[in-house]
């Protein structure tokens, strides 16, 4: 119960879920001056937040839905993440082929463009450009050139981790003086009469349950809403519609983001560069199970694979090196999967609770003041918004410079670019002791000084956090399995951890590796067409 203790005083906002949104709500309430605790049930950011594209962006399918609030909205939170978190979100070149397009439907597209510029005429990025197929053709050479016309370019952005995004927004709000706990599940909830006032949380790693009383709960579970929303109290009818997506990891094939019409269904498929890979995503299935038990299947590899076949031949033919799958919280409306509208809701009620329902990770920043604004109405707080202008903490202040001796500069390039300014601490403990200056395998330039400060600073709990949610590393090319061992003694030594335990973290993050290939075998025993 150690990390449960510190939750008897009463709090004034109790936040249901550590992804991207309820961290975002956190961080802005704590900066408000409100006494915040979160509860995260497995760890942060590792629900939706880590199965997206990874896009920071207003989407161009949702101008073709008409959605021109959600474009707008979403155009100037990119902007704005953009300048709160440098480090994190960076601008991404698209390009947008036109293939065999009768001339009404070039114009549309182009029309379209226009509108996306138009949108987000406040911006700092470049307009887009129109490219003729012999310009196409030599800005991306594997593209087919087989009824090839033209193309236009345009900027988005990418957040290469938004795991990481997430956690940054929760170690500012703990500096802001909120309690934030991974592994906490919420069981319940405490009531007086009909209205919400705290909850029941468990705790996932080392068992017991504590009661915290709050004058605010916000559910804010994701895909878990519905769920939750019955633990919390009489919940009859779902809210949310749940939605399956997928991304594969196969050889990179483009040098910027492509944007294409998938051949099956004329939907929007992006093949995006992301750590050395082309990032191929993304589907768009409805999904009853646990979000927590989504994968890839064959029939969804075959899909992504068979949608791109005829842009980029070498895809159809290449190895696919694993998969991820990610569960959207769509705000419940009938009709086909990717024609539901992406916007999110804020509801209220009963006395005492506020639900968030769906939102994008684009939008999450800004979805978290309308939540905090609603939260301080209540009760009665004036403290504006301030999460548009202060920096992320890896944004605040510079990334350091020069590394201790024994840190390569390779070592130095990988930690600035995957800390900002916080590679400052990681590099002091690898200057305490040669050991932590040690690379944690020989392929990668991460070091052994990442593990304690992961333990030490970022609440990392388990193996799978650290390769997954701290560092990149799983998401190499053996996804971190050369570094496993070694990150599992490391925390075995900061977490005195038996030599079951470490076996077990390092079995469990095996099988989430497998799981990621799965579909390998599902296809190899199908009569589908592609069978890498
Ligand atoms: C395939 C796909 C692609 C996407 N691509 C993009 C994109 O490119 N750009 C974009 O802007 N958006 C994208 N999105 C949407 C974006 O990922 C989500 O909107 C965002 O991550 C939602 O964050 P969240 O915090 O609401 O949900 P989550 O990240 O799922 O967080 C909810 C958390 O609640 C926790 N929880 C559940 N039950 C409990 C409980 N009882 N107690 C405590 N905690 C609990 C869960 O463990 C989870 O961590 C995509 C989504 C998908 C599925």
């Amino acid at each position: 119960m150690q990390r449960l203790r510190n939750l008897d005083a009463p709090f004034d906002l109790l936040v249901v879920g550590g992804g991207i949104i309820g961290a975002g709500i956190a961080r802005d309430a704590a900066r408000r001056g409100l006494r915040v605790a979160l509860f995260e049930k497995t760890d942060f950011g590792g629900g939706t937040t880590a199965g997206s594209t990874r896009l920071i962006h207003g989407g161009l399918r949702y101008l073709e839905m008409l959605d021109f609030r959600l474009v707008r909205m979403d155009l100037r939170e990119r902007e704005t993440l953009l300048r709160v978190a440098p480090h994190r979100v960076r601008p991404l070149e698209f390009l947008l082929p036109f293939y065999d397009r009768e001339l009404f439907e070039r114009a549309k597209l182009r029309a379209g463009m226009l509108l996306y510029d138009a949108l987000s005429f406040d911006k700092d990025l470049p307009n887009h450009r129109s490219l003729d197929a012999a310009e196409t053709r030599s800005a991306e050479p594997h593209l087919s050139p087989q009824g090839l016309q033209a193309a236009v370019a345009y900027y988005d952005a990418q957040v290469d981790s938004p795991e990481r995004l997430c956690l940054e927004n929760l170690i500012d709000a703990r500096e802001q003086g909120a309690v934030v706990l991974n592994y906490a599940e919420v069981t319940g909830a405490l009531h007086q009469g009909a209205a919400v006032t705290g909850l029941r949380v468990r705790d996932v790693l080392e068992g017991g349950e504590v009661e915290v009383s709050g004058r605010l709960v916000v559910n804010a579970s994701g895909p878990w809403f519905d769920r939750v929303a019955g633990r919390l109290g009489p919940h009859p009818r779902p809210r949310i519609r749940t939605t399956k997506g997928i991304h594969l990891a196969v050889a990179p094939v483009s040098q910027r983001a492509v944007a294409l019409f998938s051949e099956l269904d004329g939907r929007l498929v992006f093949v995006i560069p992301w750590l050395g890979y082309s990032w191929v995503g993304t589907t768009d299935t409805d999904f009853g199970g646990d979000p927590a038990e989504a994968c890839a299947t064959a029939e969804d590899v075959d899909y992504l694979l068979r949608s791109l076949r005829r842009y980029f031949p070498p895809i159809a033919s290449g190895p696919v090196h694993w998969s991820n799958a990610g569960v959207r919280a769509l705000v419940a409306q009938e009709g086909r999967e990717s024609s539901v509208s992406r916007a999110h809701r804020v509801e209220e009620g009963p006395p005492g609770l506020i639900s968030v329902l769906g939102g994008k990770l684009t939008g999450y920043r800004v979805i978290a003041q309308e939540v905090t604004d609603l939260a301080g109405r209540r009760l009665r707080l004036k403290a504006p918004c301030t999460t548009a202008q202060a920096p992320l903490p890896g944004a605040a202040g510079r990334a350091p410079g020069e590394a201790p001796s024994g840190v390569e500069a390779e070592t130095l390039e990988h930690l600035r670019s995957l800390y900002g300014s916080l590679a400052a601490p990681v590099l002091a403990i690898a200057a305490s002791h040669q050991e932590w200056a040690a690379r944690l395998a020989p392929q990668y330039p991460d070091i052994a000084a990442q593990v304690a400060f992961a333990v030490r600073q970022e609440a990392c709990e388990r193996l799978t956090d650290f390769l997954l949610r701290r560092s990149l590393l799983g998401f190499s090319p053996d996804q971190g399995m050369a570094a496993a061992p070694a990150v599992a003694r490391l925390m075995a030594e900061e977490l005195n951890w038996t030599a079951a335990r470490q076996a077990a973290e390092l079995e469990a993050y095996q099988n989430w590796v497998e799981q990621t290939q799965a579909f390998r075998g599902e296809l190899r025993g199908s009569n589908l067409s592609y069978a890498s």
